[in-house]
């Protein structure tokens, strides 16, 4: 599979998944009524944002997570800074953890504009709604209905810690099921979280491997997923298809990341027959337009 096979999503399999995502989904077995009628005309689009950032938007409703649109690394990046256009009335800006490079006041400031909304775990409401957001707390496991889609807050880590804790997000609406992974950790509940929101029609997954320079003592264990990882989730999770995210920093006095991880990520998913789709930021999944 060469990268750019890999970025074609399989659309028939996409469209065929939104009957199968329902059947034994345990906390979304929500009356189907909740979602709309089944011929709803909203399909969801996704779109990459910068470093963890993704758009997906449907209908009246834009969820928007990890936004980020300061250049907190001063150019010592690969990938472009996008800031999210947003055509719909309902926004909500879902976020993973209060790291700088997932929570961004600017980015979630001109996102939200006067009537959006943050959603984030209950652990960090307080430290949100002081910096003036009006905020939706969740608890993990807890589906919060957010205009055309439920968002649900599972649980994540990733290797630095974070005050309030950390989630990643599973998405759903119009029959399609997403994942973000936001910077997490390696962790044991990939086969539970399949069970109980997937098969994922895509997840977005972390894959850079980081490592923290100037801390003492070192821990010399990676900070988010290898892509070695990444594509083990992947591959638990069910995803149809794995985009990577949280990669392309360089800046090896401060930031160490896995070399070449996207290189390496393609090549293990092809050994594993995972099908990925690698997206610049500001580019969307297919089915868009
Ligand atoms: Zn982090």
């Amino acid at each position: 599979m060469t990268p750019s096979a890999c970025r074609a999503l399989d659309r028939r399999a996409f469209l065929k998944s939104s009957s199968l995502a329902v059947a034994g989904a345990g906390l979304w077995t929500l009356p189907v009524a909740a979602f709309g009628p089944a011929e709803a005309p909203g399909s969801p689009r996704v779109q990459r944002l910068t470093w963890a950032g993704l758009k997906i938007e449907m209908e009246d409703t834009t969820l928007l997570i990890d936004p980020i649109i300061t250049d907190i690394w001063q150019g010592n990046r690969s990938f472009s800074m996008v800031t999210p256009e947003i055509n719909t009335e309902r926004r909500y800006v879902l976020l993973t953890h209060l790291h700088n490079d997932h929570y961004d006041r600017a980015a979630v400031a001109e996102a939200l504009g006067e009537r959006g909304r943050v959603v984030c775990h209950e652990g960090i409401v307080e430290e949100v709604a002081s910096d003036g957001f009006r905020v939706r707390p969740a608890a993990h496991y807890e589906p919060i209905r957010l205009g055309a889609f439920i968002a649900t807050a599972l649980p994540a880590v990733d290797g630095l810690g974070v005050k309030g804790g950390q989630v990643s997000w599973a998405v759903r609406g119009g029959g399609k099921t997403f994942f973000h992974g936001g910077d997490t950790l390696w962790h044991g509940h990939w086969r539970l979280f399949q069970q109980q929101y997937g098969p994922f029609d895509a997840a977005y997954l972390p894959i850079n491997g980081f490592q923290l320079q100037g801390m003492e003592p070192p821990s010399t264990i990676a900070a988010s997923m290898t892509p070695e990882q990444a594509v083990a989730a992947g591959v638990l999770l069910g995803a149809r298809v794995v985009t990577p995210i949280h990669y392309g920093v360089n800046d090896p006095e401060f930031y160490v990341e896995y070399p070449e991880a996207e290189g390496a990520f393609i090549a293990l998913a092809q050994e594993r027959e995972l099908e990925i789709s690698v997206l610049a930021p500001g580019e969307w999944a297919a089915g868009r337009p």
